[in-house]
Protein backbone atom coordinates (compact mmCIF):
# COMPACT_ATOMS: atom_id res chain seq x y z
CA UNK A 1 0.00 0.00 0.00
CA UNK A 2 1.39 3.09 -0.84
CA UNK A 3 1.68 6.66 1.68
CA UNK A 4 -1.49 7.90 -0.16
CA UNK A 5 -3.44 5.13 -0.24
CA UNK A 6 -2.20 4.35 3.17
CA UNK A 7 -3.80 7.79 4.76
CA UNK A 8 -6.98 7.40 2.48
CA UNK A 9 -7.81 4.30 4.50
CA UNK A 10 -6.84 5.76 7.64
CA UNK A 11 -8.80 8.93 7.01
CA UNK A 12 -11.89 6.89 5.89
CA UNK A 13 -11.43 4.80 9.23
CA UNK A 14 -11.22 8.06 11.51
CA UNK A 15 -13.86 10.25 9.73
CA UNK A 16 -16.25 8.09 11.22
CA UNK A 17 -15.53 8.34 15.11
CA UNK A 18 -14.11 11.40 14.61
CA UNK A 19 -16.66 13.67 12.88
CA UNK A 20 -17.48 15.74 16.23
CA UNK A 21 -14.31 17.39 16.49
CA UNK A 22 -12.29 20.25 15.93
CA UNK A 23 -10.07 20.21 12.64
CA UNK A 24 -7.38 22.62 13.94
CA UNK A 25 -4.37 22.57 12.20
CA UNK A 26 -2.00 21.66 14.50
CA UNK A 27 -3.05 17.95 15.15
CA UNK A 28 -5.67 16.61 17.01
CA UNK A 29 -7.53 18.72 19.45
CA UNK A 30 -9.98 16.93 21.69
CA UNK A 31 -11.88 19.85 22.79
CA UNK A 32 -15.55 19.94 21.43
CA UNK A 33 -16.65 21.73 18.34
CA UNK A 34 -18.58 25.00 18.67
CA UNK A 35 -20.81 26.81 15.85
CA UNK A 36 -18.40 28.16 14.11
CA UNK A 37 -19.15 31.34 11.94
CA UNK A 38 -18.02 31.19 8.27
CA UNK A 39 -18.96 34.85 7.89
CA UNK A 40 -17.91 37.42 10.16
CA UNK A 41 -20.66 37.67 12.43
CA UNK A 42 -19.77 41.13 14.32
CA UNK A 43 -19.28 43.16 11.56
CA UNK A 44 -20.72 41.50 8.19
CA UNK A 45 -23.80 40.59 9.92
CA UNK A 46 -24.15 43.40 12.12
CA UNK A 47 -24.57 45.46 8.85
CA UNK A 48 -27.19 42.85 7.18
CA UNK A 49 -29.38 41.72 9.56
CA UNK A 50 -32.24 43.06 10.50
CA UNK A 51 -34.51 42.52 14.00
CA UNK A 52 -31.52 40.41 14.36
CA UNK A 53 -31.79 37.82 11.31
CA UNK A 54 -30.91 37.40 8.15
CA UNK A 55 -31.90 35.37 5.19
CA UNK A 56 -30.32 32.53 3.81
CA UNK A 57 -31.06 29.63 1.17
CA UNK A 58 -33.13 26.89 2.63
CA UNK A 59 -33.30 22.86 1.30
CA UNK A 60 -37.16 21.67 1.26
CA UNK A 61 -37.98 18.33 0.56
CA UNK A 62 -40.84 18.37 -1.58
CA UNK A 63 -43.23 15.95 -3.35
CA UNK A 64 -42.88 13.74 -0.21
CA UNK A 65 -39.27 13.22 -1.16
CA UNK A 66 -39.03 12.91 -4.61
CA UNK A 67 -37.44 16.58 -4.71
CA UNK A 68 -35.39 19.17 -3.16
CA UNK A 69 -35.95 22.99 -3.73
CA UNK A 70 -34.68 26.27 -2.83
CA UNK A 71 -36.26 28.03 0.07
CA UNK A 72 -35.17 31.64 1.20
CA UNK A 73 -35.95 32.13 4.82
CA UNK A 74 -34.96 34.30 7.77
CA UNK A 75 -32.84 32.88 10.22
CA UNK A 76 -31.11 34.39 13.17
CA UNK A 77 -27.68 36.08 12.89
CA UNK A 78 -26.18 34.06 15.58
CA UNK A 79 -27.52 30.68 13.80
CA UNK A 80 -26.39 31.98 10.35
CA UNK A 81 -23.80 30.51 8.61
CA UNK A 82 -21.84 28.36 11.40
CA UNK A 83 -20.06 25.17 11.38
CA UNK A 84 -19.06 22.90 13.67
CA UNK A 85 -15.59 21.98 12.74
CA UNK A 86 -13.78 24.04 15.38
CA UNK A 87 -13.50 24.51 19.00
CA UNK A 88 -14.09 27.60 20.81
CA UNK A 89 -10.29 28.31 21.45
CA UNK A 90 -9.36 27.14 17.94
CA UNK A 91 -11.65 29.17 16.29
CA UNK A 92 -10.91 32.38 17.95
CA UNK A 93 -6.91 31.61 17.80
CA UNK A 94 -7.43 31.42 13.88
CA UNK A 95 -9.88 33.64 12.55
CA UNK A 96 -9.40 36.63 15.31
CA UNK A 97 -6.99 38.55 12.63
CA UNK A 98 -10.34 38.84 10.42
CA UNK A 99 -12.84 38.66 13.40
CA UNK A 100 -11.82 41.43 15.56
CA UNK A 101 -9.95 43.12 12.95
CA UNK A 102 -11.62 45.48 9.81
CA UNK A 103 -10.75 43.38 6.46
CA UNK A 104 -7.97 45.30 4.42
CA UNK A 105 -8.04 43.54 0.83
CA UNK A 106 -4.37 44.03 0.72
CA UNK A 107 -3.92 42.34 3.41
CA UNK A 108 -2.68 38.43 2.68
CA UNK A 109 -2.99 37.16 6.18
CA UNK A 110 -6.67 38.26 6.15
CA UNK A 111 -7.18 37.08 2.57
CA UNK A 112 -5.96 33.29 3.46
CA UNK A 113 -8.16 33.48 6.58
CA UNK A 114 -11.31 34.30 4.46
CA UNK A 115 -10.57 31.50 2.33
CA UNK A 116 -9.45 29.22 4.69
CA UNK A 117 -12.35 29.15 7.04
CA UNK A 118 -14.39 28.25 3.36
CA UNK A 119 -11.79 25.61 3.16
CA UNK A 120 -13.01 24.39 6.57
CA UNK A 121 -16.40 24.77 6.09
CA UNK A 122 -16.53 23.03 2.94
CA UNK A 123 -14.54 20.08 3.99
CA UNK A 124 -16.71 19.41 7.31
CA UNK A 125 -19.81 19.70 5.26
CA UNK A 126 -18.31 17.05 2.54
CA UNK A 127 -17.52 14.67 5.32
CA UNK A 128 -20.78 14.93 7.32
CA UNK A 129 -22.53 14.38 3.86
CA UNK A 130 -20.71 11.00 3.14
CA UNK A 131 -20.97 9.87 6.68
CA UNK A 132 -24.87 10.64 6.43
CA UNK A 133 -24.55 8.78 2.66
CA UNK A 134 -23.15 5.52 4.39
CA UNK A 135 -25.72 5.62 6.97
CA UNK A 136 -28.75 5.82 4.06
CA UNK A 137 -26.38 2.94 2.32
CA UNK A 138 -26.20 0.57 5.12
CA UNK A 139 -30.50 0.98 5.99
CA UNK A 140 -30.88 0.52 1.97
CA UNK A 141 -28.68 -3.09 2.85
CA UNK A 142 -30.67 -3.71 5.63
CA UNK A 143 -33.71 -3.62 3.79
CA UNK A 144 -32.60 -5.30 0.55
CA UNK A 145 -32.50 -1.97 -1.26
CA UNK A 146 -28.98 -1.86 -2.01
CA UNK A 147 -25.89 -4.94 -2.06
CA UNK A 148 -22.67 -4.70 -1.39
CA UNK A 149 -21.26 -5.66 -5.05
CA UNK A 150 -19.08 -3.39 -6.92
CA UNK A 151 -21.22 -1.51 -9.02
CA UNK A 152 -24.15 -0.78 -6.93
CA UNK A 153 -25.25 2.65 -7.31
CA UNK A 154 -26.03 3.66 -3.58
CA UNK A 155 -22.48 1.73 -2.88
CA UNK A 156 -20.90 3.92 -5.92
CA UNK A 157 -22.73 7.14 -4.56
CA UNK A 158 -21.57 6.73 -0.50
CA UNK A 159 -17.77 6.07 -2.38
CA UNK A 160 -17.80 9.10 -4.50
CA UNK A 161 -19.35 11.56 -1.37
CA UNK A 162 -16.00 9.71 0.79
CA UNK A 163 -13.63 10.65 -2.20
CA UNK A 164 -15.24 14.45 -2.44
CA UNK A 165 -14.07 14.70 1.61
CA UNK A 166 -11.08 13.20 0.85
CA UNK A 167 -10.33 15.61 -2.26
CA UNK A 168 -11.20 18.61 0.47
CA UNK A 169 -9.34 16.89 3.03
CA UNK A 170 -6.04 16.98 1.18
CA UNK A 171 -6.94 20.69 -0.05
CA UNK A 172 -7.12 21.43 3.53
CA UNK A 173 -3.99 19.91 4.19
CA UNK A 174 -2.51 22.24 2.48
CA UNK A 175 -3.96 25.48 4.13
CA UNK A 176 -3.29 23.99 7.38
CA UNK A 177 0.65 23.16 6.51
CA UNK A 178 0.48 27.01 4.77
CA UNK A 179 -1.15 28.62 7.92
CA UNK A 180 1.23 26.93 10.39
CA UNK A 181 4.36 27.94 7.86
CA UNK A 182 3.03 31.71 7.63
CA UNK A 183 2.95 30.91 4.00
CA UNK A 184 -0.18 33.16 3.16
CA UNK A 185 1.41 33.45 -0.42
CA UNK A 186 0.80 30.20 -1.35
CA UNK A 187 -2.76 31.39 -2.39
CA UNK A 188 -3.94 34.09 -4.70
CA UNK A 189 -7.21 36.22 -4.83
CA UNK A 190 -8.31 37.89 -7.87
CA UNK A 191 -10.72 40.79 -6.22
CA UNK A 192 -12.76 43.42 -6.94
CA UNK A 193 -15.42 45.85 -5.18
CA UNK A 194 -18.50 48.27 -6.12
CA UNK A 195 -20.52 50.54 -4.92
CA UNK A 196 -23.97 49.83 -2.98
CA UNK A 197 -26.77 51.65 -1.96
CA UNK A 198 -27.53 49.41 0.67
CA UNK A 199 -25.44 46.44 2.37
CA UNK A 200 -27.18 43.07 0.65
CA UNK A 201 -25.27 39.84 0.39
CA UNK A 202 -22.43 37.36 2.00
CA UNK A 203 -21.16 34.53 0.53
CA UNK A 204 -18.49 32.10 2.33
CA UNK A 205 -18.46 29.26 0.03
CA UNK A 206 -15.93 26.85 -1.92
CA UNK A 207 -16.55 25.21 -5.09
CA UNK A 208 -14.35 23.18 -7.89
CA UNK A 209 -13.73 23.27 -11.49
CA UNK A 210 -14.01 20.03 -13.13
CA UNK A 211 -11.19 20.29 -14.65
CA UNK A 212 -8.36 16.99 -14.52
CA UNK A 213 -4.86 18.49 -13.65
CA UNK A 214 -2.00 15.77 -15.06
CA UNK A 215 -0.47 14.03 -12.43
CA UNK A 216 -2.96 14.36 -9.87
CA UNK A 217 -5.49 13.29 -8.29
CA UNK A 218 -7.24 17.07 -6.87
CA UNK A 219 -9.11 19.43 -8.81
CA UNK A 220 -8.70 23.38 -8.93
CA UNK A 221 -10.79 24.47 -5.96
CA UNK A 222 -11.69 28.61 -5.81
CA UNK A 223 -12.82 29.56 -2.62
CA UNK A 224 -15.39 32.83 -3.11
CA UNK A 225 -15.84 35.03 -0.66
CA UNK A 226 -18.28 38.26 -0.27
CA UNK A 227 -18.33 40.77 2.51
CA UNK A 228 -20.16 44.04 2.77
CA UNK A 229 -19.11 47.12 4.65
CA UNK A 230 -21.66 49.62 4.81
CA UNK A 231 -20.48 51.56 1.34
CA UNK A 232 -18.98 48.92 -0.59
CA UNK A 233 -19.13 45.21 -1.23
CA UNK A 234 -15.94 43.31 -1.72
CA UNK A 235 -15.64 40.13 -3.33
CA UNK A 236 -12.92 37.71 -3.44
CA UNK A 237 -12.00 34.37 -5.64
CA UNK A 238 -8.78 32.71 -3.83
CA UNK A 239 -7.17 29.81 -5.39
CA UNK A 240 -3.84 28.08 -4.78
CA UNK A 241 -1.00 29.51 -6.99
CA UNK A 242 -0.37 26.45 -8.34
CA UNK A 243 -3.41 26.29 -9.76
CA UNK A 244 -3.85 29.26 -11.13
CA UNK A 245 -3.78 28.23 -14.82
CA UNK A 246 -6.44 26.06 -14.67
CA UNK A 247 -9.05 29.19 -12.67
CA UNK A 248 -7.95 31.56 -14.88
CA UNK A 249 -10.59 31.61 -17.35
CA UNK A 250 -13.21 31.53 -14.75
CA UNK A 251 -11.84 34.54 -12.60
CA UNK A 252 -10.26 36.89 -15.40
CA UNK A 253 -13.59 36.45 -17.13
CA UNK A 254 -15.38 37.80 -14.70
CA UNK A 255 -12.61 40.40 -13.43
CA UNK A 256 -12.32 41.54 -17.23
CA UNK A 257 -16.09 42.58 -17.92
CA UNK A 258 -17.92 45.52 -17.30
CA UNK A 259 -19.33 46.26 -13.98
CA UNK A 260 -22.91 45.71 -14.37
CA UNK A 261 -21.64 42.21 -17.16
CA UNK A 262 -19.52 41.23 -13.66
CA UNK A 263 -22.30 41.73 -11.17
CA UNK A 264 -24.63 39.66 -13.28
CA UNK A 265 -22.25 36.62 -13.68
CA UNK A 266 -21.33 37.06 -9.93
CA UNK A 267 -25.23 36.66 -9.41
CA UNK A 268 -25.25 33.62 -11.04
CA UNK A 269 -22.27 31.74 -9.77
CA UNK A 270 -23.95 32.34 -6.37
CA UNK A 271 -27.32 31.37 -7.54
CA UNK A 272 -26.16 28.56 -8.98
CA UNK A 273 -23.64 27.71 -5.82
CA UNK A 274 -27.24 27.77 -3.92
CA UNK A 275 -29.05 25.15 -5.93
CA UNK A 276 -26.40 22.90 -6.58
CA UNK A 277 -25.79 23.24 -2.50
CA UNK A 278 -27.08 19.88 -1.68
CA UNK A 279 -25.81 18.01 -5.31
CA UNK A 280 -22.10 18.12 -4.00
CA UNK A 281 -20.58 20.74 -6.55
CA UNK A 282 -20.87 23.83 -4.38
CA UNK A 283 -21.09 24.64 -0.72
CA UNK A 284 -22.73 28.47 -0.27
CA UNK A 285 -22.82 29.86 2.78
CA UNK A 286 -25.02 33.33 2.70
CA UNK A 287 -26.06 36.14 4.54
CA UNK A 288 -28.67 37.94 2.46
CA UNK A 289 -30.20 41.37 4.09
CA UNK A 290 -33.50 41.07 5.07
CA UNK A 291 -33.72 44.59 4.28
CA UNK A 292 -33.25 44.62 0.50
CA UNK A 293 -33.25 42.05 -2.51
CA UNK A 294 -30.48 40.65 -3.86
CA UNK A 295 -27.24 42.52 -5.64
ZN1 LIG B 1 -9.55 22.81 18.97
Amino acid sequence: MNTDDFLKVSFFKNIKTTLKRCWAPNGICHSKPIKAHSIQNSRVFEILSLNGHVIMPKEKIIHKGEDLIVDFVEIGRNEASTFTGLCGKHDKELFSPIDDFEIDVSNNQQLFLIAYRSVLKKFHSLALTARGTEKIYEDQVKVGRATRDLGDPSLNLMMNQYMLAWAAYRYKEIYDEAYLACQYDIVSHGKFSFKHKKPTVAISALYWLEIAKPNSTQVPWIALNVFPTQTETYVVFSYLVEDAEYVKSEIEGMLNASVKRRLWQLSERIIGLSITHKLGKGEVDYGESTKTGAI
